[in-house]
């Protein structure tokens, strides 16, 4: 078997709870290489995230590794009300979905009478059609709509189970007339703006016209906060190559797909939006469910662990823990088992990359030159210069075959925004006037900290000063 490699080029997302949030966890989960914290603001007050938020900001920087935060916002989303008492759904029980607030606490839950439940969402009667299905609590409960009239639509039982308060309901195949971006994502988008958060991860994106009004709303607030299209239904499925070019990153978000979509069409599903990610240049996160047994177990299935494998193989650029470690007993073994997965199938999956015929700027064929060069060098390191980021995502594109990216930027949000990138390994330093001082000085600091030794090739891409003009270059040099 091959020795690890000694950089990881798969990043770990890990989603924050009440088993992760203690400081001394927080630390160890960063020290143990996660790279992107998420806050799932479906279950976040905005007291807990002003904390949170300042909490993580500072045990980075007392670990001296900066990691990025995302706020994944809920988006549209229908619920159930509350009941009084856990409804027990019967096979083939006549239930109804209420759409007057209140409307079934009037109605009285009589033993001859037909049980009910409220939902958040009036328009759901005129969304949905006889014989659509209805998935309540992540699907746990599932029934078919036989009629439907103005106040409410009346069902069938085809699962059964225990209907409780405020449960998530996932409607297949239906166009649901929702905001994308509603009230409650405003509210705690502006929390994580004010906070300095560096993503923000849009839930149920059915078409890029949702992402426009979230950039729209970020470009008034002056913000450089990056985007995360989650995809969950079946609408963004059918509208993925325009959700992908309108998004600043993907999120394939396996939870509600795996609801909303036929359950074998789930790693179809995957498998096509993570390449079309790589053909339009976006990064891509393979999330939930990685290491699912791992909420209660010490160690992963061997599904999992092949699951995992596969978004590395499939040359994803992150991968997500969700329940793991919001409310798992082994969040730092989840992390450790990530690190030690992904290291190992990256040493294999190298001459997997088919580069797509879109990167037909020219900087893209300057990057392209460099990244050919790299993989032709054992050993060699890609260096780059980004003040926004775009070189590093460039090369980062190209999947480089063995080369670390050393990203060195002045700015801590780009450098915080390049840790979702594959094979970027970010590095905080002020740019000299002089490029050329600028390269020396790097190359200082990189042997300093250890990422480039006497000998090693490092091929450089940067801009350099050709009689008064800024060039793109792409230069060889060996570390003395
Ligand atoms: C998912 O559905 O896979 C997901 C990541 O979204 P959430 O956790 O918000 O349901």
């Amino acid at each position: 078997m091959s020795s690890a490699a000694s950089f990881r080029r798969t990043k770990i997302i890990f989603t924050i709870g009440p088993a992760t949030e203690s400081e001394e966890m927080l630390e160890k989960l960063i020290r143990a290489g996660a790279d992107i914290v998420r806050l799932n603001m479906a279950h976040a007050k905005h007291d807990w995230t002003r904390m949170i938020i300042r909490r993580i900001r500072a045990v980075s920087a007392r670990v001296e590794r900066e990691v990025a935060i995302m706020m994944d916002i809920k988006g549209p989303e229908i619920r159930t009300g509350d009941v009084t008492a856990p409804i027990e759904l019967k096979v083939g029980e006549i239930f109804d979905f209420t759409v007057r607030p209140g409307m079934s606490a009037e109605r009285g839950g009589g033993a001859e009478e037909i049980r009910s439940v409220d939902v958040n969402y009036q328009d759901l009667v005129n969304d949905i059609k006889v014989g659509d299905t209805v998935l309540v609590d992540n699907g746990l409960l599932r029934l078919e709509v036989l009629e439907k009239d103005a106040a409410r639509i009346r069902c069938r039982v085809l699962i059964p189970g225990e209907l409780k308060s405020r449960r998530h309901i996932n409607l297949p195949g239906v166009k649901v007339n929702l905001p994308s971006f509603t009230e409650k994502d405003r509210g705690d988008s502006i929390v994580g703006l004010e906070e300095g958060i560096d993503f923000l991860a849009l839930s149920f994106v059915r078409a890029a016209k949702d992402i426009e009004l979230l950039r729209t709303f970020l470009s008034e607030k002056k913000s450089k906060v990056k985007i995360i299209a989650k995809i969950e239904d079946q609408s963004a499925i059918e509208n993925l190559n325009e959700i992908v070019h309108a998004c600043d990153a993907l999120m394939v978000a396996r939870g509600d797909l795996g609801i909303e979509c036929p359950f074998e069409e789930l790693p179809v599903i995957q498998r096509r939006a993570v390449r079309a990610c790589l053909a339009q240049g976006r990064p891509v996160i393979v999330a939930t469910h990685m290491l699912e047994s791992m909420i209660s177990q010490p160690v992963p299935t061997r599904a999992e662990i092949t699951d995992v494998a596969n978004a590395v193989f499939e040359l994803a650029d992150c991968v997500m823990l969700s329940g793991e470690t919001t409310i798992g007993k082994y969040p730092l073994e989840c992390v450790h088992m990530l690190d030690t997965i992904a290291r190992r199938i990256e040493l294999e999956a190298d001459d997997t990359w088919e580069e797509p015929a879109v990167f037909t700027g020219e900087r893209m064929k300057v990057l392209h030159s460099a990244v050919v060069l790299a993989n032709e060098l054992p050993n060699s390191k890609l260096v780059t210069f980004t003040r926004h980021g775009f070189m590093a995502q460039g090369l980062a594109l190209l999947r480089p075959s063995h080369s670390p990216i050393l990203a060195i930027t002045p700015s801590l949000q780009v450098f915080r925004q390049l840790r979702l990138l594959r094979s970027v390994d970010p590095v905080l330093m002020t740019l000299a006037s002089d490029p050329n001082d600028t390269i020396e000085n790097a190359i200082a600091m990189l042997q300093r900290s250890g990422r480039i030794n006497p000998g090693d090739k490092i091929v450089v891409a940067t801009d350099i000063l050709a009689q008064d003009r800024l060039v793109d270059s792409v230069q060889l040099r060996t570390v003395r």
